[in-house]
């Protein structure tokens, strides 16, 4: 098949409606209490001083990247054009990251994913332990073709805050036009359900979100496109969720009558729209509208923006499995490096004159980093002009428009 310049959106949004608690804070003698460490006012306060003024107080979500290795190569991924080592995160520096973050009450969550299956780490069940002792909200994502009895009594014992099924393309023919695997499709969705079940079966289960893509793109304009063979219509979609809704109520053990609530209320949902979609308790069913990775897969030359809106270093950073700190979860090959856990402390990287610069930038609607430039450009000049604006518009004020959420359950 050949590859298109789209990619998938990234963020990855919070559900309100089905988030746990941040931590778990106790008052005792006046202290409060959160996991094994003290957060006392004087303590937080001490914390916000450390960190410069453009560093939000929390970022919605951490990334940290435990591999870079990857068991699908998926049409619509940057796995295939990546230039960076394949390489896995040592411990070490996955504990030290993690303290770091802890220490400086950086995070509302730590997300174990930027490329990469994090089930072929050998280590990560001793890091999401280390990463629960801190007292930080984990959450998984993972494509599920690694699961078995044994990783999924493992995964559901590991008390996660979130757990990111990818599963992308939803059925036998998307999935075997798409994710570059041999697996059989039937045997795949077994594993992801007996995950599923496996979690909400937990005393204090886990957010479940199950994660599809879609396109924008009638079946007539993909296929002339070449894009990948997602769904592409409101109804595609609507059925989609049904059917999966179905599955999951069964294999759960869930109350099948509010199937019928759910039946109803999918009918206002979209494809053009970034869906959640709650559809039953703490079980979401997310739709992704698939974008280009920054023109990952422009082989010609792109005309650079100047200017632009992104939330890059102000709800999310990412630390990539070399150590490497870049500014967004889009950065699949490390070009926005700002410095190396290796080398430096976070709190050091944060502070660097090339991030106050960028952020100076980025806080007057300009572009500072040339990444950050082809990023948000295009390899057509309308584009160029178009993408900036669209980028401060939909982020700025047409979010509410296309982001939606619905509780599709009584
Ligand atoms: S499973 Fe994820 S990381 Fe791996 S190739 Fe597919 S999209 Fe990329
Ligand atoms: S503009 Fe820069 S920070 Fe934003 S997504 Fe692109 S590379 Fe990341």
């Amino acid at each position: 098949m050949v590859r298109i310049n789209f990619r998938m959106d990234r963020t990855n949004g919070q559900a309100s409606s089905g988030a746990r608690p941040e931590g778990s804070l106790t008052s005792r003698d006046g202290i409060m209490h959160r996991s094994n460490r003290i957060v006392a006012g004087t303590d937080t306060q001490r914390i916000s001083e450390k960190l410069p003024p453009y560093i939000p107080r929390k970022f919605k979500r951490i990334h940290v990247e435990l591999t870079n290795k990857c068991n699908f190569s998926c049409a619509f991924c940057p796995d295939a054009v990546m230039t960076r080592e394949r390489d896995s995160m040592p411990e070490e520096l996955a504990r030290s990251a993690l303290d770091q973050i802890a220490e400086l009450e950086l995070a509302e969550k730590v997300t174990f994913h930027v490329m990469g299956e994090p089930l072929l780490h050998p280590r990560l069940f001793s890091i999401l332990d280390h990463a629960r002792e801190r007292g930080l909200a984990v959450g998984l994502t993972t494509n599920g073709a690694l699961l078995t009895p044994a990783t999924i009594a493992k995964i559901a014992e590991s008390d996660l805050h979130q757990i990111d099924v990818s599963l992308q393309s939803p059925d036998a023919r998307s999935f075997a036009a798409t994710r570059g695997s041999r697996i059989d499709f039937l045997d795949y969705q077994e594993r992801l359900l007996d995950l599923l079940a496996a979690c909400a079966a937990r005393p204090s289960p886990p957010i479940l979100k199950v994660r599809i893509m879609t396109t924008r793109f009638a079946r007539k304009v993909r296929h002339k496109l070449a894009i990948p063979d997602f769904m592409g219509s409101s109804q595609e979609l609507r059925d989609t969720v049904m059917d999966w809704s179905e599955r999951i109520y069964r294999r759960l053990g869930l109350d099948e009558k509010a199937l019928d609530t759910v039946r109803r209320r999918v009918r206002k949902v979209r494809i053009h729209a970034w869906n959640v979609l709650e559809i039953g308790p703490r079980i979401f069913i997310e739709t992704y509208v698939l974008t280009d990775w920054g023109n990952a897969f422009v082989r010609d030359s792109v005309i650079e923006a100047h200017h632009g809106h992104c939330f890059g270093m102000r709800d999310h950073f990412a630390v990539l499995c070399s150590g490497d700190v870049v500014l967004c979860c889009v950065d699949y090959d490390g070009r926005t490096a700002l410095g190396n856990l290796n080398q430096s402390s976070l709190l050091d990287i944060l502070k660097s004159p090339e991030l106050e610069r960028i952020m100076a930038g980025f806080s007057k609607g300009r572009l500072e980093h040339p990444y950050c430039k082809r990023c948000l450009g295009s390899s057509s000049r309308i584009g160029s002009w178009v993408k900036p604006i669209v980028s401060v518009l939909a982020l700025k004020v047409l979010k509410p428009l296309f982001y939606r959420q619905y509780r599709l359950y009584e």
